[in-house]
């Protein structure tokens, strides 16, 4: 199967097996687990932050972050299609009595900064405290500017917001703009970064932050009933991918870009530019299912308009896709 549903599939390889099945352990709800506080040390040495926290999911850490910028009462503005307020479930609501201010992303993946300020409550006893701003890079496959990251935390900073950042794919912004992550993550309060997506982990993320953030983070983690015993074995995994499954991004948006080319020349198809490792795409007849089952017969999975190229994908594959999509799209 060619799956371009996610990242998310992506399979641990040997080499990263190996690892884990070598990995050093101890409990790390004593702080004892070697391996895990190695990759607490190696992500915030590379993030540019004082301390790191591995976590389950990039859905805990990002509530984490969430949790640890606002009290009861609070409120943090977010986009509407944004993983923090779309995809997690209320979380925030539920279990911080967080109170979500969403508002429409640009087509560039960025919130729009004079909104923002217009939505920044006063303080006033008839409003929650707007305490927090909540950004995401990539967005929707697409890389936020340094100068706009720039602008947001020039923001923050004088509206006395924090700033936080779902980094999930951060390392795809890092690099498609061929710099080191921290010149990124310099502009932001907190990061939450996923081992499981493009860098082909099987579990995991980790929350960066200063070391009150994190402190209260981990506080909250065990309060969710996410602390983990001998999970070395799984921060093994996420070492291997950080030193081995970084800079090979490159080749998953080589091939993203192949794909959304051959995908352009297709006259029923409305396909965007492609930033990194997504190629997002409409049928003018708004006909996915048709299109998803005659693919299904050619042994590729797709969801949606949205086609992900990651580690398990070769070059040749894609132009297996490509040639399909075209097959497909002539008989018609
Ligand atoms: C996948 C993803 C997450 C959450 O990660 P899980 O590990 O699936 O909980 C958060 N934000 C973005 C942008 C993501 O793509």
């Amino acid at each position: 199967m060619i799956d371009l549903r996610s990242d998310t599939v992506t399979r641990p390889t040997a080499g990263m097996r190996e690892v884990m099945y070598s990995a050093e352990v101890g409990d790390d709800v004593y702080g004892e687990d070697p391996t895990i506080n190695r990759l607490q040390s190696l992500v915030s040495e590379m993030i540019g932050m004082q301390a790191a926290l591995f976590v389950s999911s990039g859905t805990q850490s990002n509530l984490l972050a969430l949790l640890g910028h606002c009290e009861r009462g609070d409120e943090y503005i977010a986009g509407q299609d944004a993983h923090t307020y779309r995809y997690e479930g209320g979380g925030a609501a539920i279990l911080g009595s967080i109170q979500p201010q969403p508002m429409e992303f640009n087509s560039n993946g960025e919130l729009d900064l004079e909104r923002v300020s217009q939505l920044i409550k006063p303080l006033d006893n008839h409003f929650a405290r707007t305490r927090l701003l909540c950004l995401e890079n990539t967005q929707g496959g697409k890389v936020l500017a340094l100068n706009y990251l720039q602008q947001a935390s020039d923001l923050a900073t004088q509206k006395g917001l924090k700033l936080h950042l779902d980094g999930a794919r951060v390392f795809n912004a890092a690099v498609s703009q061929n710099v080191d992550v921290a010149e990124i993550t310099q502009y932001v309060d907190s990061v939450s970064i996923c081992l499981s997506k493009g860098l082909g982990a099987p579990v995991g993320s980790v929350l960066c932050g200063d070391k009150e953030l994190i402190d209260t983070a981990r506080r909250w983690r065990k309060v969710l009933g996410g602390g983990m015993r001998q999970a070395g074995i799984l921060a093994a995994a996420g070492i291997y991918a950080l030193q081995h499954n970084v800079s090979r991004l490159e080749s998953d948006h080589h091939n993203a870009s192949i794909l959304g080319a051959a995908l352009g020349k297709i006259k029923a198809l409305t396909v965007h530019s492609v930033d990194t490792n997504m190629v997002m795409f409409a049928p003018e007849s708004g006909d996915f299912t048709s299109l998803g089952n005659y693919l299904r017969t050619k042994d590729i999975l797709i969801s949606g308009g949205r086609l992900v190229t990651h580690l398990d994908i070769s070059e040749e594959q894609i132009q297996q896709v490509a040639a399909a999509f075209a097959a497909f799209y002539k008989k018609r």
